[in-house]
């Protein structure tokens, strides 16, 4: 039977043992690695057949000069193609967190149409989007009726300033969009005239 100071010295070869065997280890990992730094992955779609043949070599990517390629089918940045808008608001009214605002003038004619052949009769003096609110479910491409409402490849858009993530879509200048509301005004102003003169010239020729 060992004595406790011979149970102790056994104990302590042991763990001796066992600590290099693991130093070794851990040595010979690391060597590999390095020997395998000699090569680097490319920065492959996960899509390519070859994605998952690249286990070895150097992964960090040198990003911005290099990156990953995005899904076809991706939900990064919104874009609004407004030439081609024709501010129906059904982006705005299917949008879960409110972050499309929309504010539409009505033009006193056609205005002209989008490539998709719509008819254009409505300016758009505020069309944002609060890309810090947006959750990215692409609800809103979704319904748009003529396509110009899309989502881009563009993912990196971070901001210090937060009201900076606030995306100004509209064409229109405050003075511009002040003149169209004048004009429809007027337009308006000069429609009811003209009702209130038919109308009184209908009540003369009864009164005849
Ligand atoms: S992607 Fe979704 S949350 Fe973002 S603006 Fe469109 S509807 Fe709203
Ligand atoms: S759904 Fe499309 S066309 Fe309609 S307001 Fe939104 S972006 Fe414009």
């Amino acid at each position: 039977m060992e004595n406790p100071q011979e149970k102790i010295g056994s104990l302590q070869r042991r763990g001796f043992w066992r600590d290099l065997q693991s130093l070794w280890q851990g040595l010979g990992l690391t060597w590999r690695h390095l020997f395998q730094a000699r090569e680097r992955r490319s920065p492959l779609h996960i899509a390519d057949p070859n994605y998952f043949q690249q286990d070895t070599g150097v992964v960090t990517l040198t990003y911005p000069y290099e990156s990953l390629p995005v899904p076809e089918n991706g939900r990064y940045r919104l874009h609004n193609e407004i030439d081609d808008c024709i501010v129906c608001d059904l982006c705005a009214k299917i949008c879960p967190v409110d972050c499309i605002t929309i504010e539409s003038v009505k033009a006193t004619e056609e205005i002209g149409e989008t490539s998709d052949g719509t008819k254009k009769r409505l300016y758009a003096p505020v069309f944002d989007i609060d890309l810090a609110k947006c959750c990215y479910c692409g609800l809103c491409t979704t319904v748009c009726p003529t396509d110009c409402l899309t989502m881009t490849k563009v993912y990196d858009f971070a901001e210090v300033d937060i009201k900076n993530m606030i995306y100004h879509f509209t064409d229109l200048t405050p003075e511009q969009a002040e003149e169209k509301k004048k004009l429809w005004a007027d337009q308006q102003e000069a429609i009811a005239v003209a009702k209130a003169e038919a109308m009184k010239a209908r009540q003369q020729q009864k009164g005849e």
